[in-house]
């Protein structure tokens, strides 16, 4: 099974896809854990920095379509074939397609030390508080681009509907961690708020 963009196939460069996953190899690019064989994958085509041509990068449906949603919507776009959840993937992607800084979520952690300072108010993170992952997108690479404490989130990402890409992003988080991230988030939306 494999999806390709029409649109894209009239020009020079390839068509981003979706398949199967063909073996139990690739790593999903936005949340880094491995896309098991016979998984439904997302392939961007993006130029080689390393040499001729292109090479495709591989994520998770839902990782693709939170990261890099304008390539999901084109694949979309131009598909008429059946995608498995292809209304939970056009939402995620419309959402981070019009929130550029909804892009850059990449899950959450408690913070190991208080050495970083908040992207958004520039003020310590208290070491074993939660704060947001922070990554920017520069030629088919995530970089690290630091991170915002949980109350910042709205200011930062001016909204707050935010929990679901963070739990798409923290896999590495255990039921009980995954809880308290959750109930973490959620103490901060009924917190007091200055708009
Ligand atoms: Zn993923
Ligand atoms: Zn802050």
């Amino acid at each position: 099974m494999r999806f390709t963009c029409e649109a894209s196939l009239a020009s020079k460069r390839m068509a981003h896809l979706f398949e199967r996953a063909t073996s139990g190899r690739s790593k999903c690019r936005g949340c880094a854990r491995p896309i098991q064989n016979g998984e439904l994958r997302f392939g961007e085509r993006v130029p080689n920095l390393f040499g001729e041509g292109e090479t495709t990068l591989w994520f998770h449906p839902l990782c693709a379509a939170y990261k890099r949603p304008e390539p999901v919507l084109e694949v979309l776009a131009g598909t008429t074939g059946s995608v498995p959840d292809r209304e939970g993937l056009e939402r995620a992607a419309l959402g981070s397609a019009a929130n550029k800084r909804l892009q850059r979520i990449d899950g959450a952690e408690r913070s190991p030390s208080g050495k970083a300072n908040c992207r958004s108010c520039h003020l310590p993170i208290p070491r074993g508080s939660w704060r947001i992952r922070v990554v920017f997108h520069e030629e088919g690479r995530f970089a690290p681009g630091g991170y915002v404490h949980f109350a910042c989130r709205k200011v930062y990402f001016e909204t707050d509907e935010i929990l679901n890409q963070i739990l798409q992003f923290s896999p590495d988080l255990s039921g009980a961690d995954r809880e308290e991230l959750i109930n973490a988030f959620e103490a901060g939306q009924a917190g007091p708020s200055n708009g």
